[in-house]
């Protein structure tokens, strides 16, 4: 199997797990124990958020950590609102992570001002369009890069267009694949997760720049500085401190490699599939974008079904996705391209490449061979 959906979720480092292993064994302590056994997980957590912190440019106690990007997004949307009272209106955009949309959108339900800012037709959010929200009581929320496209957007920018608001980022896609630092970004908040960067899956991390008064969404114990309740995950802890070290050691290598082989999968697919579509700004804008991400969609959408070229392609040996969610049963368009204009067609039958830094040559040749048949067949199918 080769498997491009590393946007979806990585494959766990040997490392990682090696490291993780003696804290599911033996080192089985709560971190809230004062008895040696819990002292010595707790050694190893502040041990982690110390290096985790470091890698965002953070203090240590401006991190606390979660189940992840989801449980991340959620706590800070949530959390500003309800239970730290800190804002009365909340500003996202249009391309958002489903696990900052949706949230937003509940907060609507509840009696929340809620914006959705629209971005341009290379998916970035522009700051004159966030400019009226310069409040203290709004929270504008804005993801640093796109899981779907890849396009990273200049959250410094956008931040100084709303100097007196607070800003979070879900830095979920980008934490430990480009530099990441909470100063250079100018965020209050900003989320990431391990598993998109070889680590384990079910741990991640909120930053709350130091002096905002931010109260636990998720209540029962007091740790994490009573900023989230619940025993800390001390593996999964562990882990990510060796998946974001081996991404930091490795960014400008990684970085360089993905690059090379996500421009010739993109040169592959365009000079052997017609009518193809790049969604991902590589070429115009190779710094916009992260390294690893291609979306493409076809022309002649109407004719092609998105679900199917996804699913041919997997039996054909080549793991991949597209944005779209399926709803009851039915495929949606992706909300992330129709944002960018294109058609609800379009938005269906995308393909996101989504390569890692284990990611061969050979896999991206036979990707994009595979790719260039699996249309053809369906284009003939489809004109049959
Ligand atoms: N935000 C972005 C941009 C993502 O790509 C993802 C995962 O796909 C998430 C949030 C959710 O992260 P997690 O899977 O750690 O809950």
């Amino acid at each position: 199997m080769i498997y491009l959906d590393n946007s979806a979720t990585t494959a766990i480092d040997e490392e990682v797990l090696d490291a993780m292993l003696p804290w599911l064994r033996g080192g089985y302590g709560n971190a809230s124990s004062i008895h040696t056994v819990g002292r010595t997980a707790r050694v190893a957590i502040e041990d982690a958020r110390i290096e985790i912190a470091d890698a965002m440019g953070a203090h240590p106690a401006e991190l606390f950590f979660t189940s992840g990007g989801t449980e991340s997004n959620n706590t800070v949307l949530k959390s500003c609102v309800h239970e730290s009272l800190l804002v009365n209106r909340v500003v996202v955009s249009a391309i958002e992570h489903h696990a900052v949309l949706y949230p937003a959108e509940e907060l609507k339900r509840m009696g929340t001002e809620v914006h959705i800012l629209p971005t341009n037709s290379n998916g970035e959010v522009l700051s004159q369009a966030l400019a009226p929200y310069n409040s203290p009581t709004t929270l504008v929320s804005i993801m640093h890069a796109n899981n779907e496209t890849g396009v990273i957007q200049n959250i410094s920018a956008l931040r100084n267009a709303v100097p007196n608001a607070l800003f979070h980022t879900d830095a979920v896609q980008t934490f430990g694949k480009i530099p990441v630092d909470v100063t250079q970004l100018g965020v209050d908040f900003l989320s990431v997760s391990a598993h998109k960067i070889h680590g384990p899956k079910g741990v991640g991390g909120v930053f709350v720049k130091k002096g905002i008064d931010f109260k636990a969404h998720q209540q029962g114990g007091g740790q994490e500085r009573n900023r989230r309740a619940g025993t800390e995950p001390v593996a999964l802890i562990v882990g990510f401190q060796v998946a974001i070290r081996k991404a930091m050691l490795g960014l400008k290598e990684s970085h360089a490699h993905m690059v090379k082989l996500r421009t010739l999968l993109e040169d592959l697919l365009t000079s052997n599939i017609p009518d193809i579509r790049i969604n991902t700004p590589s070429r115009i804008h190779p710094e916009k974008t992260l390294p690893n991400i291609l979306n493409v969609s076809f022309i002649d959408a109407e004719q092609l079904d998105g679900e199917s070229l996804i699913q041919n392609m997997d039996v054909m040996g080549v793991a991949v996705s597209n944005g779209s969610a399926c709803v009851s049963g039915s495929q949606q368009p992706s909300h992330v391209l129709v944002s960018m204009g294109l058609s609800n067609a379009e938005s269906k039958a995308a393909i996101r490449f989504s390569l890692a830094r284990t990611t061969t040559k050979e896999n991206v040749v036979a990707a994009a061979t595979i790719c260039s048949e699996v249309v053809r067949k369906l284009r003939v199918a489809t004109r049959n």
